[in-house]
């Protein structure tokens, strides 16, 4: 029997028996069994969210601890009753009757873990957040009582957490031969060992290539060919030269700051367009260069595009919880707690060796999802150049704390200061004997690649002087789709200077379908590019759909 149809029968036998509550009936939604299942033939990413069917999946993920929460009276109670369950579920694992695979017994275990921990009341003193108190309301259909707004992203989070307290994560549904007990090429030895386990990593390997199809690059010829007339058409509309194209200034020039031209040139949705029109009637930073539009697909049903867009469509939710901050914004968004980190303007410290500063305080483009989004006012701000007194004041800082040698230059980002204002600071930098990495945090390489000209290239390389000191570049690709042939110039330009470029990648629904982040690795070794580290959202919101 194949897994396809394996798969198939476990879902046609959990949708004859859901679970007995009036209120529940199976919803079907393309983005669900995208998912949650191992079907690959869709090869394009869907995002029809039903919030019900989340719902109704969630409850049917576990259905024991369903019961638990709707059948318990007492918050309390049920935080009782949840302890008892899952000391239960964690003692299974060590029966002898138990012949789950090795690996989802460990996902069991890290699960029970986890979620004691999200319902310890210490931890939600400390978040200020009872996630508890949230699935209790939704499960006794008190959805009026909830603090606050529960997002289909948290309700993916636990569906997934559910399912992996009584090992049915699905991580190794992949081949049925691996799915439980000990693999048969334990126990077989030499030749034939090998030949068995290499049928089955044959299976799983073709298993991720039809996964990789669902996440094109940028570099595929097709995808090249869309966009070279995207181009066009953009450079029409903004009465431009092709030469005009391969000048950065000219993009920075036509950054887009309203709707309209998203509305001439691709298709947009009604709640995307509103949600522009009123960040922009409340001041909230919104802009994307000429080059990244380019990257967007024309028409929303090729749907490859959902990480671009995303990245700098406000949705609406963001823009109604901005424009209801605007006055305690500075503290409201301040995620990383950088108020409390700063011991003289611009500089930001949390480590021994390390420190960041921020000379320029706005971007060639504004990401939804940006941390500074507290400090930036708005794209391409004019007066985004902090002083030279303040600049100068947070250089002399750095001569008083020899211990930190590892200086992150960021902002904004600091590649849309003009050459001769970043070669200022890299100089003074270089100046300092004990620096001895400079890291450069910039996103233009994904979002304007042709800012890195030969004149830029000589400043880089002059302070670029090993083992002395290094200067890198930290940028941030977010999605295969944003590899394209043009980032890739620009990030061998800096590979064949000797300096190292790093990822950092931002962990959003975007870009967590399964193997969808390896994909994104895998495209970026190919160009350069080292994938360096990942952050989680730490509370915002901004991509959840
Ligand atoms: S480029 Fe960096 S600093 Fe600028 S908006 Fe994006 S995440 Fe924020």
């Amino acid at each position: 029997m194949s897994d396809k149809s394996s798969a198939e029968k476990t879902e046609k036998k959990r949708r004859r028996s859901p679970i007995s509550s009036p209120k529940l009936k199976w919803v079907s939604t393309r983005l669900l069994d995208d998912v949650f299942t191992d079907e690959v033939s869709l090869f394009k990413p869907h995002f029809d969210v039903d919030y019900e069917a989340y719902l109704q999946r969630l409850w049917e993920s576990n259905p024991d601890i369903y019961e638990i929460l709707k059948n318990t009276d007492d918050l309390e109670k049920a935080r009782d009753a949840l302890y008892t369950y899952l000391e239960k579920a964690e003692r299974s694992v060590f029966s002898l009757d138990n012949d789950l695979h090795i690996l989802e017994k460990s996902t069991v275990r890290e699960c029970i873990r986890v979620f004691r921990s999200i319902i310890g009341p210490i931890n939600e003193f400390r978040t200020e957040f009872s996630a508890l108190d949230s699935l209790w309301k939704l499960a006794r259909n008190k959805r009026d009582e909830l603090d606050s707004k529960i997002s289909v992203g948290f309700v993916m989070e636990f569906i997934n957490l559910f399912r992996g307290v009584i090992g049915k994560s699905n991580i190794y549904l992949e081949n049925v031969q691996i799915k439980k007990g000990i693999p048969d090429f334990l126990k077989l030895k030499g030749r034939d060992a090998s030949t068995v386990r290499t049928e089955i990593l044959d299976d799983l390997g073709s298993s991720v290539q039809k996964y990789f199809k669902k996440y094109p690059s940028g570099l595929e010829d097709e995808v090249v060919s869309w966009r070279l007339q995207n181009r066009k058409k953009i450079i029409r509309y903004f009465k431009g030269s092709q030469e005009d194209w391969n000048d950065y200034k000219w993009h920075l020039k036509n950054v887009v700051k309203d709707a309209q031209p998203l509305v001439d040139l691709i298709e947009l949705t009604n709640d995307q367009r509103e949600a522009i029109e009123k960040a922009r009637k409340n001041k909230i930073a919104f802009g994307i260069t000429p080059y990244y539009l380019s990257l967007m697909d024309t028409r929303l049903s090729i749907g490859y595009d959902h990480a671009v867009r995303m990245q700098v469509i406000p949705p609406k939710e963001y823009v109604d919880k901005l424009s209801e901050h605007q006055a305690d914004r500075k503290i409201t968004f301040d995620f990383m707690g950088e108020h409390d980190t700063s011991p003289v303007d611009l500089i930001t410290r949390r480590y021994p060796q390390i420190a960041i500063l921020k000379p320029f305080n706005t971007c060639a483009q504004i990401c939804v999802y940006c941390q500074r989004n507290w400090e930036i006012e708005r794209v391409l701000e004019p007066k985004a150049l902090a002083s030279q007194k303040s600049v100068d004041a947070a250089l002399e800082w750095l001569d008083e704390h020899k211990s930190v040698g590892d200086i992150l230059v960021t902002g904004g980002d600091p590649m849309v200061m003009k050459d001769s204002q970043l070669e200022r600071i890299l100089a003074n930098l270089s100046a300092k004997n004990h620096v001895y990495r400079i890291r450069i945090g910039t996103r233009t390489p994904v979002v304007l690649p042709m800012r890195f000209t030969d004149r830029l290239m000589d400043i880089l390389t002059r302070y670029h002087e090993p083992p002395k000191r290094e200067i890198a570049i930290v940028t941030h690709f977010e999605h295969s789709y944003e590899i394209t042939p043009e980032a890739m110039e620009a990030v061998q330009k800096l590979r064949k200077a000797g300096m190292s470029v790093y990822n950092q990648q931002v962990y959003t629904v975007e870009n967590s379908r399964r193997f969808e982040t390896v994909k994104l690795r895998r495209d970026l070794k190919s160009i350069g590019v080292d994938p360096y580290y990942t952050f989680n959202m730490k509370g915002k919101e901004e991509t959840s759909r």
